[in-house]
């Protein structure tokens, strides 16, 4: 067998086409009618008024941040188990991260931990829909509405899954959604804000073009700001994406249902993660969890010298060195540690074939038993 990757782009649709438009008509940067088109049609796609494409999805968080005015003496709470950006963006927009537990078996940001660690200093709630599950957004929501809280969607690992069947992404003041090639839509690097509040969109559109306003003078700055545009080349590969979009994720509840088939004589060693009630996950990776950590690294061994490219789950952040003095005084990370030990992603891309994925299992299956014999 071939080495099998952990994720791969489809680039099978509009993208040349998209690509070559823009090179033959010379719109290469972040003007032409791609950009505009794209933030259309992904709010659209979500359910949301307006979107604001940005360069990536980590400069996204630190724009919603940044307009929401979120710095120096702020509290933001965020999950202590998730890719890093949100946690980066926060220290660098002057705010403490405050980080909490996730949920057992799931892994998304626990309601009960947001609730014990608001404080008078408190701003915003990150809420990261981890691994396309995603979080429990009925609780957090009512816990931000109470007390007068923002909540940041981090969507980057879920587009287009559901809680309470209304997309993510349209639960916070703003969403941020990151198009990297291994998510479940690219445009190589690249991002998008969402939001329905139009005062937040337009200083958004402001901010992330030098604090220019493009209706006004140009080279008036009105406030201070960054360049985190997204290209025209970019949002003509996005809008192809986005064609497919659907059949994608179709594809990969496929890929997780094949899994979940072949790996079912291992269920008692391994296990999915859980989704919650009224949530309805997207396949990103097919993720599981190993019952014994002691094990986790040494199958991901084995997968690897069968040419199985894997990953484990994200490091507790807490454990980090730039991360460790966030600790509060008592606070513990039970779960977010043993997620982390314990948990880790199988390939998952469309075009993986159903041979593969029973190879995958094959190798998998017999790794474990020999753990166990
Ligand atoms: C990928 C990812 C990001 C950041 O995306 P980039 O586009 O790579 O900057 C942010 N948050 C989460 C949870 C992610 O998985």
């Amino acid at each position: 067998m071939l080495n099998i990757p952990l994720a791969k782009p489809d680039l099978n649709g509009n993208e040349i086409k998209n690509t070559l438009h823009c090179l033959i008509t010379n719109w290469i940067s972040s003007q032409g009618d791609f950009v505009n088109q794209f933030e259309t049609e992904f709010a659209k796609y979500c359910g949301v008024k307006y979107g604001i494409a940005t360069a990536n999805g980590t400069v996204a968080l630190h724009l919603a941040l940044t307009a929401l005015e979120i710095g120096a003496g702020d509290e933001v709470i965020v999950p202590d188990l998730t890719f890093i950006s949100p946690i980066n963006m926060i220290i660098f927009s002057g705010a403490r991260p405050v980080l909490i537990d996730v949920l057992p078996n799931n892994g998304t940001i626990d309601p009960q931990e947001i609730k014990k660690n608001i404080t008078p200093r408190t701003k915003a709630i990150i809420a990261v829909h981890l691994y396309g599950q995603p979080c429990q957004m009925d609780k957090i929501m009512a816990l931000a509405k109470k007390h007068n809280l923002f909540v940041i969607e981090d969507c980057a690992e879920a587009h287009g899954a559901k809680y309470q069947n209304q997309k993510i992404g349209g639960f916070g003041v703003i969403s941020c959604f990151s198009f990297f090639a291994n998510k479940i839509i690219t445009t190589g690097e690249g991002g998008m804000c969402l939001t329905n509040d139009q005062k937040l969109a337009e200083k958004m559109r402001v901010l992330l073009n030098h604090g220019m306003n493009k209706k006004n003078k140009k080279y008036w700055h009105e406030i201070l700001g960054f360049n985190y545009r997204l290209t025209n080349l970019q949002a003509g590969i996005g809008l192809a994406q986005l064609e497919k979009i659907d059949l994608a994720l179709l594809m990969r509840s496929r890929i997780s249902s094949l899994y979940n088939f072949y790996l079912k004589n291992t269920f008692d060693k391994i296990k999915s993660l859980e989704k919650l009630p009224n949530a309805n996950p997207v396949c990103w990776f097919y993720s599981l969890i190993i019952n014994e950590d002691n094990l986790r690294d040494k199958l991901l061994e084995k997968l690897k010298e069968n040419n199985i490219e894997t990953r484990p789950f994200f490091y507790p952040a807490h454990i980090m060195p730039p991360y460790q003095k966030y600790i509060r005084p008592g606070q513990h990370f039970p779960v977010s540690e043993d997620l982390a030990a314990r948990g880790f992603n199988l390939p998952t891309f469309v075009g993986l074939k159903e041979l593969q994925i029973k190879y995958i299992c094959e190798i998998l299956e017999k790794n474990l038993s020999d753990f166990y014999n």
